[in-house]
């Protein structure tokens, strides 16, 4: 049998955590016969909290669950993580300016880079999910310089998976049969969900534009606010499965002929500013995501993803003005 993997969970007293730690102990995560060991990191605060989500996590009694560790020093957390997931993050309060909230996570994901530097495993992916998670992705990335930029990466897959909902809705066909949708530039209210070379059956998938714009696009952009304001609480499970999906694919691959969502490193690829981490469409193979190349980008997506990469590249800037990358 296999040795088990280490995957950290930050944050893991909070509400994704609590969805998360059950999946993840279930197998879900990796596959159903690959045991786990999680390392859960917390603020000093919330670890009373953290050990009673272990408490369940005991009680659930997973065959593939090998052990769980508390921690509230990232050092110790990080040490020979295999799969770390980012999940706490300072959450914007009210009258909170962007640039405060971007110092407030530096503060958080500065850290937690120089401890994944310093001690995970030789083959350490890395999601975050904590918001503004491209941001904080580049932060934590910037302070790992030993570990290949292309294994920080940020959750763009909630937003990929609420579009194959809101679309296969639209055309009354199973969310299995559309292929090739993708999620483009920031995990915020600027990107661009796009349907231009989406394929059901082998064929382009055929609505009209003045849905698109005034339905699709911002249905998908805000439905974390939608769900908020239905469920008075925030969209925690479908963010945990999400996660999920994302480390999942990470570690088992695309299927052929289709490719996924995640915010990665950019190379380059489509005019999107080297080093920022963007969402595109990627595909998996190897234990690595990498962007699909050569799509050709019609006028409309052209500018929906300058604008969303535009703002990455503000936030960018503001940390790169606060010292914190
Ligand atoms: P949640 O578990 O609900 O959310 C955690 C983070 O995920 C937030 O930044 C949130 O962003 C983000 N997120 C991304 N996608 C979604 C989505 N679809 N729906 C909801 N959230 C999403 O927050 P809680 O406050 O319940 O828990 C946070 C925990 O993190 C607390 O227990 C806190 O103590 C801990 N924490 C741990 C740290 C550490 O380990 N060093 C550091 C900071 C906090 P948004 O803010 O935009 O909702």
């Amino acid at each position: 049998t296999q040795a088990p993997v280490n995957v950290t969970v930050t944050g893991a007293a909070g509400q994704i955590g609590y969805a998360l730690l059950f999946r993840i102990a279930s197998g879900q995560l990796l596959g159903q016969d690959v045991p786990v060991k999680l390392r859960l990191l917390e603020i000093p605060q919330a670890v009373k909290a953290a050990e009673g989500t272990a408490m369940e996590l005991d009680d659930g009694a997973f065959p593939l669950l090998a052990g769980i560790d508390i921690f509230d020093d990232p050092k110790q957390a990080f040490e020979g993580t295999n799969i770390a997931l980012l999940v706490g993050a300072r959450p914007r309060s009210k009258g909170m300016e962007r640039g405060d909230l971007l110092e407030a996570n530096g503060g958080i994901f500065k850290p937690q880079g120089e401890a994944i530097n310093a001690g995970a495993a030789s083959d350490i992916k890395v999601l975050v999910v904590g918001n503004p998670a491209n941001t904080n992705a580049l932060i934590a990335q910037s302070h790992a310089p030993d570990v290949p930029a292309d294994r920080f990466t940020a959750m763009t897959r909630l937003d990929h998976n609420r579009a194959l909902a809101q679309l296969s809705k639209k055309l009354g066909v199973s969310v299995t049969e559309i292929k090739k949708l993708a999620i483009w530039g920031n995990h915020s209210a600027t990107q661009y969900p796009s349907v231009q070379h989406a394929e059901v059956a082998g064929q382009s998938v055929d609505v009209d534009q003045a849905w698109l714009e005034s339905d699709f696009i911002p249905t998908v952009a805000k439905r974390g606010a939608a769900i908020i304001e239905a469920r008075g609480l925030s969209s925690a499970a479908s963010a945990a499965s999400a996660a999920i999906d994302h480390v999942y694919t990470w570690v088992n691959g695309t299927a052929d002929g289709d490719w996924t969502s995640a915010a990665v490193v950019s190379d380059g690829s489509y005019g999107v500013p080297e080093g920022i981490i963007s969402s595109f469409p990627v595909t998996a193979a190897g234990g690595e995501y990498k962007i699909v190349q050569g799509l050709e980008i019609d006028e409309f997506s052209r500018a929906r993803i300058d604008a969303s990469v535009a703002e990455l590249v503000e936030e960018r800037d503001t940390v790169q003005k606060l010292g914190l990358i």
